[in-house]
């Protein structure tokens, strides 16, 4: 935990002054507590106190998450619902169009009314977000409010209990604290549910702030063992330099000090979910005790921390609304997403926490899987990729099998190829006098406010890259977002000096000896190790001979399937005419496949072409360090 220090407190002040007029009609201050006690039961108690006037009182639970994209709040959760005014209980009707939305009736002579719940969770195959030994607190799972205000003019004050001896971290500024319990300063609702709250028996923080840097930025980590909070001085030194890169990339900062919020456990789901002033990311228990920590940390906290400025500084208008039940806007996911996996796989490479080779890995990876091969394509343009997320949000890449047909979340790969394809054309188009960085600096520039919202549409960011330098970007953009090519966009790969390849060398020299060969790329098959077939290519050679998503593998040529035999089968296949023969369940059933496959191992590369400068290694060169 950590408060707020002088000049922050005097930025943060000098912010609700210019406010004030603006918020002139802020009603009283709806006061809650959460009582966080029974968190290891997946239990969290909350009792609330809403200013009202007696008459109809509608209250909303919120539906569409921001990081997320999709009206997906937790409402099943909730349970123990009981309102009370005047020492009475008040009957409630949940609206029989919207189960987010409360309706009741404040009795005459009430001035508030107070509303009690508990917010359950069991956990899940997704993974719940508390554990024995932490808790991962979204506001919006213990948050009712009143319809009729926008989010930014409810101010909230919450209070949190937490078991005795558990400690926190959060971008929340904090009022008050004694033993287990905290009381936060008031913030509007908007503010609130974008500040989360990780909190644990095991906790620390570390301080990220490079040299000379005014604005304070720290790690809070919690875990479910106090040995996985040994973060190695490599990653703390990589993450600074992280946060010093960011300076240089965006030239500017929009908040009052960063907190990346860092969970660690293997009972919790993993992913990283943006906020303004935090991110709030979730890797498995010893995440940071493995040889790869750096790679893996710097690319997810990296991607998380560049949405402060993309996303939640400069965010898409569709996707400002004025409270958490209006629908979200999400075809320009390419910019918010895109844009924001282009500057944080830039700052993870330029931190020294990504090698140049795990860079283009990355690359290699996203082309590959964007085709050929990849048929979803030649149907869903990529626009519509985004443009669907409230409706198709699956919880995963692949969730539901038939990927490659369906498509993903490609507007995250996909936009990432076309904003490096962009800085190619600002490039060239400038004769090396501008870059995409100039872009950066006027779109994601000026003063720091704290965290401030800049909503833009498509036409202003293509007037900023007019701005940068003159050029069809409408046309560049509209012909890729609407194309049903089946080839991936490589034009921004290979203008750098680099094209894909295929060969059986593996991604990361070195760990050859420990790898079992990707099958992605030659039958077209993903399975688990016990054999269960996750996915497979629509059209590749595993579609051909009759497999699908669900069933398992049971043997191969006849001896019981592991990953290790399924390898051993197809180095053999390539100087073999007879195919490789798959004994599978099928449902109830056991049946035989025959895959006529006998190429060598491919895995997606990315080789220079010689005859062109190698401008990757000009792109990743750091700024400060
Ligand atoms: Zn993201």
């Amino acid at each position: 935990m950590r408060r707020f220090g002088l000049s922050l407190l005097m930025i943060a002040a000098a912010g609700s002054a210019r406010l004030a007029t603006a918020f002139a009609d802020i009603g009283p201050v709806i006061h809650f507590t959460v009582d966080a006690t029974r968190a290891p039961q997946r239990i969290l108690h909350v009792h609330m106190t809403l200013p009202a006037t007696p008459g109809p009182l509608t209250l909303y639970y919120p539906k569409w998450i921001q990081g997320v994209h999709a009206p997906i709040g937790p409402i099943t959760n909730l349970a123990g619902l009981k309102f009370l005014a005047n020492g009475q209980t008040l009957p409630w009707k949940r609206d029989l169009l919207d189960v987010y939305t409360f309706h009741l009736t404040v009795p005459p002579g009430a001035k508030q009314v107070e509303a009690s719940f508990d917010y359950l969770e069991t956990g899940g195959p997704a993974g719940g977000t508390a554990t024995a030994k932490l808790l991962d607190l979204n506001w919006y799972q213990v948050v009712l409010y009143p319809a009729g205000k926008p989010a930014a003019q409810l101010d909230f004050q919450a209070t949190l209990k937490l078991p005795s001896g558990w400690k926190f971290g959060t971008a929340l500024p904090v009022e008050s604290q004694s033993e287990s319990e905290i009381a936060f300063q008031t913030s509007p609702l908007d503010r609130l549910l974008d500040s989360p709250l990780i909190a644990g028996e095991f906790y620390r923080a570390v301080d990220l702030t490079p040299s000379g840097e005014p604005v304070h930025h720290e790690i809070d980590l919690v875990a479910d063992s106090e040995a996985a909070l040994a973060m190695s001085p490599e990653v703390e030194k990589g993450l600074t330099n992280v946060v010093a890169e960011s300076g240089k990339l965006f030239g500017a900062r929009h908040y009052r000090s960063y907190h990346f919020l860092l969970t660690l456990s293997d009972h919790t789901a993993h992913f990283g979910v943006e906020h303004h002033e935090s991110n709030d990311s979730r890797l498995g228990e010893r995440a940071l005790l493995s040889p790869s920590a750096g790679n893996d940390v710097g690319g997810l906290l990296a991607h998380e921390f560049a949405h402060s400025w993309s996303g939640k500084f400069r965010r898409p208008k569709g996707m400002c609304q004025p409270d958490f039940q209006t629908p979200l806007e999400t075809d320009l996911l390419w910019v918010y997403e895109g844009n924001t996996s282009y500057l944080g796989d830039l700052l993870a490479a330029r931190s020294g926490m990504w090698t140049a080779n795990d860079y283009r890995q990355m690359l290699a990876a996203n082309a590959a899987s964007l085709g050929p091969g990849q048929p979803g394509r030649t149907w869903r343009p990529l626009v519509d990729t985004a443009a669907a997320v409230p409706g198709t949000f699956t919880g995963g890449p692949g969730a539901g099998g038939w990927a490659s047909w369906r498509r993903g979340s490609d507007y995250y790969e996909e936009g990432e190829l076309l904003w490096l394809e962009a800085a190619t054309v600002i490039r060239d188009q400038s004769h090396g006098q501008k870059s995409l960085e100039d872009f950066f600096h006027i779109f994601y520039g000026g003063p720091n406010q704290g965290a401030e919202l800049k909503p833009y549409t498509f036409d202003e960011l293509m007037q900023v890259l007019n701005q940068v330098v003159q050029y069809d970007w409408a046309g560049f953009w509209n012909r890729r977002l609407t194309s049903t090519s089946a080839d991936a966009p490589v034009a921004g790969i290979e203008a750098s000096g680099w094209k894909l390849s295929f060969s059986p060398e593996p991604p990361v020299p070195g760990r050859a000896s420990r790898r079992i060969s990707d099958t992605t790329f030659t039958i077209g098959l993903e399975f688990g190790r016990d054999g269960t077939i996750r996915d497979a290519i629509y059209g590749g050679p595993a579609f051909q001979a009759g497999l699908g998503p669900g069933m398992k593998i049971a043997a191969v040529n006849h001896r019981i399937f592991t990953p290790e035999v399924l390898d051993d089968a197809l180095k053999a296949a390539r100087s073999n005419p007879r195919p490789i023969e798959l004994l599978v369940i099928v449902d109830d059933y056991y049946k035989t496949f025959s895959i006529d496959f006998h190429g060598a191992e491919r895995n997606p590369h990315l080789v220079r072409i010689n005859d062109k400068p190698d401008l990757l290694e000009e792109l990743l060169k750091p700024e400060v360090h």
